[in-house]
């Protein structure tokens, strides 16, 4: 099996991450939401033209950097929600361990 997460802990401002083989993580929430991996924080191809196109959204306020639930997404992932009501962010695994950490 691929690795996963066994703890989670929001410490502060940050989430700490313990996984399956024992690496502990830790990433500011604020980075966190910046790197949300969906379409509308991350701009998507249009589906016409094919041409990538960020898509505009509101200013990120304190609100948006408060982490309120983490659900699992079967075994593979987790969404997040924000204190903006934002939760269209889905993190794999892999993405989280590939987001800068401390
Ligand atoms: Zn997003």
């Amino acid at each position: 099996m691929s690795n996963y997460p066994q703890q989670m802990d929001l410490i502060g401002s940050e989430l700490a991450i313990r996984w399956q083989d024992g690496q502990e993580q830790f990433i500011e929430l604020k980075h966190l939401r910046q790197e949300c991996p969906c379409g509308y924080c991350k701009g998507e191809p249009d589906i016409i033209g094919g041409v990538e196109t960020p898509v505009k959204h509101q200013p990120l306020t304190e609100e948006s950097y408060r982490l309120v639930s983490i659900n699992p997404v079967g075994r593979y992932a987790l969404q997040l929600t924000w204190g903006d009501g934002h939760s269209a962010g889905v993190y794999s695994y892999e993405y989280l361990r590939s987001l800068n950490s401390k």
